[in-house]
């Protein structure tokens, strides 16, 4: 069965490059505009891993992870961060509330975003 990845990002055009290369690579792919709609998402369809943006409308990247940790649907999923902030303050943050990666939006080419899942999934 098709893994399911989860994209919660409110940039369009970062959401589409994602949701286009990780389809590609053979992945079913659940998309979110906002932490809120990722959160319902998440905890209604598991997927069987989250990227996750941290500055988000309606509830922040933080507030999603914390949320979804504190349900027993959302417990397990593994998330990677994305965030465009090189801020080790909030990355250490992130990985205190149960992210299990992360990866600076600067720094990164599409192709390490699909290994680091890839190798997430085989954990
Ligand atoms: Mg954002």
């Amino acid at each position: 069965m098709k893994k399911k990845i989860l994209i919660v990002e409110d940039e369009v055009s970062l959401r589409g490059a994602l949701e286009m290369k990780l389809a590609m690579e053979g992945f079913d792919i659940l998309q979110a505009s906002d932490g809120k709609m990722g959160l319902e998402i998440a905890l209604a369809e598991k997927p069987d891993l989250i990227l996750l943006d941290l500055i988000l409308p309606k509830m922040d990247g933080i507030t999603v992870l914390k949320e979804l940790r504190a349900n027993e649907a959302g417990k397990e999923i593994p998330v990677i961060i994305l965030t465009n902030l090189n801020s080790s303050e909030m990355i250490e943050k992130a990985i205190s509330e149960g992210s299990t990666d992360y990866l600076i939006k600067v720094d990164w080419k599409i192709d390490e975003v699909v290994e680091k899942v890839k190798g997430k999934l085989k954990d």
